[in-house]
């Protein structure tokens, strides 16, 4: 196996497929059409020719809906042998909220309710709650440039909170933030 302990991992962009946005829809798809999933390059050393390699599975349906154990595709690349996994746009990569579920909270905390109140509702405990927020707020300026750059309809809000509310009344939060990974700015 390549081993390059001095170059960084991390990939700017991960393989995700955009325009999935329910778990369900993840599902048929991936019956429906698996090719979708197939990335366009290695997210390693960006050449084309990934092959199939399986699946892996998460617990992504926190919600109790019976969808667990959810299937991801699995690549393989024939040129440095690594293996990639590609998402639906509706799993946020290394977590364990659906991006739904974080927006969902992230509305209620934009409309006034206070974390303790939507924690009170909610599975996602206070502290996960707090870390989303505050997260969203340190790395506000990145987010506002990132997204205006790409949506300018975004820049009539202003300040944080009406930032937020103006851009999630216009496209889902995980729209937002597949458009941020792609431009390499970290998510909250
Ligand atoms: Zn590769």
């Amino acid at each position: 196996m390549h081993h390059t302990p001095n170059l960084p991992r991390k990939t700017a962009f991960m393989p995700i497929l955009s325009g999935i946005h329910t778990l369900g829809q993840h599902l048929e798809h991936l019956q429906s059409h698996a090719e979708d999933y197939l990335p366009d390059q290695c997210p390693s050393c960006g050449r084309a020719g990934l092959w199939r390699h399986g699946y892996y599975t998460r617990k992504s349906d926190r919600e109790g809906q019976g969808l667990n154990p959810i299937p991801i595709p699995r690549f393989r690349c024939p040129h440095c042998r690594r293996t990639c996994s590609s998402l639906p746009q509706c799993i946020p990569p290394r977590r364990w909220y659906l991006w739904a579920v974080q927006e969902l909270l992230i509305r209620l905390v934009l409309l006034g309710y206070s974390f303790n109140s939507v924690c009170h509702q909610w599975p996602p405990s206070r502290a996960t709650l707090r870390r989303w927020w505050r997260r969203l707020q340190e790395r506000f300026p990145r987010h506002r440039d990132a997204l205006c750059a790409r949506w300018p309809w975004a820049a009539t809000g202003q300040g944080f909170r009406s930032f937020w509310r103006h851009c999630l009344s216009r496209q889902p939060l995980s729209e937002a933030m597949l458009m941020l990974l792609r431009v390499g700015v970290r998510m909250p």
